[in-house]
């Protein structure tokens, strides 16, 4: 598989790409053409910010298939910084590590390998915000 073709392939939500309404000002996730908080449909597509915080997690120990073997593991409910709210996994950290209200950051991890040719599908993670991160 060519990159360039690989890239032009990647789906909306793996751009951090959502929507934004220019009557309410209110972000969501995913794009879509009619508000969900007040049906306007005047609804530009808009990029999400890198950072937010944790709402709310569940640590998993079983992974879908088609995942690497990575149990246990952490999705969360994460609210961006404008506000939209994403379902993310958290990486880069112990599962036991992870608390509401934690800032998370962005960041481009792969996600999953197919067969044994292993094409390996990338996409964003939220990893804990560090003090002095280098
Ligand atoms: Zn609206």
């Amino acid at each position: 598989m060519s990159v360039p073709k690989y890239w032009r392939e990647i789906p909306y939500h793996f751009r951090l790409e959502g929507g934004k309404c220019r009557d309410c000002g209110k972000a969501f996730v995913p794009y879509r053409q009619v508000c969900p908080y007040c049906k306007s449909r005047n609804v530009e597509l808009a990029k999400m910010p890198r950072t937010g915080k944790v709402v709310t997690y569940s640590i998993l120990h079983v992974y879908p298939k088609g995942f690497r073997k990575q149990a246990p593991y952490v999705v969360a409910l994460i609210e961006l910084d404008n506000g939209a709210r994403v379902v993310s996994q958290i990486t880069d950290c112990d599962p036991s590590d992870v608390k509401i209200g934690m800032k998370v950051e962005a960041v481009f991890r792969r996600i999953s390998e197919e067969g044994k040719a292993g094409i390996i599908k990338y996409g964003y993670k939220f990893r804990p915000v560090f003090q002095n991160k280098s």
